[in-house]
């Protein structure tokens, strides 16, 4: 006699397009590879080039050595790269006077905010950055300029109290690429309403993958009884990703690195699941978690496409030879 095979219950995944990597990500992670294939291991790496565990891992297994600072770097003659989120100023300068082999992964569209930055600096501006302390971006936008000239807000509270060094200097006001869309408007309506002259970008500094992303969530939280976010806990767009969700009618949202993390228990009951991925994870972590619930549920998968990217940016001079 044949034993029946239990039955699946059924599972609807939404999968969100765009998701996963961005042009910035994709970018650093060419230069990385290129770098190694070009000059030979090792390839040093002034941080984690994105923030994602595996893309690092897998890196490393090719010949990168990553490291916090310059000056764990030796003066062997390989390239040093510096990562995606852009490094203070200091940091170039210190590669120039020790002659280290300098390549720059910083995504173009930070070394936007970076410019911008500089010009408002130039034209006598008192700076606020809308950012995240201690994030890497934030303190390489802030590093762009001497020590206590931009003043970091983090909140709309502390948009509300926050008053300029000095009096009767001009305002402006620059972002983090990777913010939610929602909390910086907010920001930005209050600094506005009590600095009516601050100058500041048309919109903000939110880069186009962030605002995508963002808005592929919007588009299927409502119609998700869970949503699962990939990306890393240092990921600051992956982690505004689960905001998104959250407050955008999803009773359930998660961040989830890998399959083998995914508490099934809290899962139960599930009829419709979104899935999204952070700018700096990779597909293959998505196939892996979709791959998993294929083997819990009977899934189909319906993707939601909300804008179309075909964003890329240039490689630095010296990879192309
Ligand atoms: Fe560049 Fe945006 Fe990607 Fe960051 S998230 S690397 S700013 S494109």
């Amino acid at each position: 006699m044949q034993v029946a095979e239990p039955t699946l219950s059924k599972l609807k995944i939404l999968l969100c397009e765009p998701r996963g990597f961005c042009a910035g990500v994709d970018r650093a992670i060419q230069i990385v590879e290129k770098a190694l294939e070009q000059f030979g291991a090792p390839v040093y790496v002034r941080h984690e080039i994105v923030h994602n565990r595996y893309v690092v891992d897998d890196l490393k297994s090719k010949g990168a050595v990553f490291v916090e600072e310059l000056d764990e770097v030796p003066d062997d003659g390989q390239p040093v790269i510096f990562s995606a989120h852009g490094v203070p100023k200091s940091v170039p300068e210190a590669a120039r006077q020790r002659e280290l082999f300098a390549l720059d992964a910083t995504c173009p569209l930070v070394s936007k905010v970076h410019r911008e930055a500089e010009r408002h600096f130039k034209a006598g501006r008192q700076i606020i950055l809308i950012g995240h302390a201690g994030h890497p971006e934030v303190i390489g936008t802030m590093g762009q300029l001497p020590q206590g000239t931009v003043a970091l807000v983090e909140t709309a509270v502390h948009a509300m109290n926050i008053t300029p060094v000095k009096d009767n200097i001009p305002l402006a006001y620059i972002t983090q690429t990777t913010l939610s869309l929602d909390d910086t408007s907010e920001i930005i309506d209050i600094l506005k309403s009590r600095y009516p002259d601050i100058k500041g970008p048309r919109k903000e500094d939110i880069c186009y993958a962030t605002t995508n992303r963002q808005q592929a969530v919007k588009a299927i939280a409502e119609r998700c009884d869970a949503v699962l976010i990939v990306g890393a806990p240092n990921s600051s767009n992956s982690k505004r990703l689960v905001e998104v969700a959250s407050r955008s009618g999803c009773p359930k949202a998660v961040l989830v690195q890998r399959a083998d993390e995914l508490d099934w228990s809290a899962l139960e009951g599930i009829k419709t699941l979104g899935i999204s991925a952070g700018a700096s994870a990779p597909e293959i972590l998505v196939d892996e978690i979709i791959e998993s619930f294929e083997k819990h549920y009977e899934v189909t998968v319906e993707t939601i496409t909300t804008a179309t990217e075909d964003i890329a940016f240039k490689l630095p001079r010296a990879l192309k030879g």
